[in-house]
């Protein structure tokens, strides 16, 4: 069963995105494993509700970045995952994508994950 968003989803915004909120919670979410995510920002370009957001690279702002995607604005229709090039993004059921989010994120500019929960590689990119 979905859960309502309001029951399910535990992170806090970082930022305001000035973008359109989606109708409903989908199935499913997209998840980034940023650990393999070059930076190529193939995925932005498929995706069709602008939710996934370009982070600075954790070492030199300006290369090596990374993206990650917005959990509350993706709808989960597996554009990016089908065509990232490097294979770095998977689609989970909803519940367990936010859960999971964390550990596969090395840093985020979006969310307040709990730096505990992260990927051990954030420690030192923090
Ligand atoms: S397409 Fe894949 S490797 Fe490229 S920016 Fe997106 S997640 Fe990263
Ligand atoms: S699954 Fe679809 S909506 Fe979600 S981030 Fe990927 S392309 Fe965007």
């Amino acid at each position: 069963m979905i859960r309502a968003m309001s029951d399910a989803f535990p992170y806090r915004k970082k930022i305001e995105i000035d973008k359109a909120p989606r109708a409903k919670t989908p199935k499913q979410t997209a998840v980034i494993e940023q650990i393999g995510c070059t930076g190529c920002e193939a995925c932005i370009a498929f995706c069709p509700v602008d939710c996934i957001e370009i982070v600075p690279g954790p070492e030199h702002p300006d290369f090596m970045k990374l993206v990650e995607i917005d959990l509350e604005r993706c709808i989960g229709c597996q554009l990016c995952a089908r065509y990232c090039p490097w294979e770095t993004i998977d689609m989970w059921d909803w519940d367990e994508g936010v859960e999971v989010a964390p550990s596969l994120t090395v840093r985020s500019l979006i969310y307040d994950f709990d730096p505990s929960e992260m990927h051990e590689a954030a420690e030192s990119r923090s």
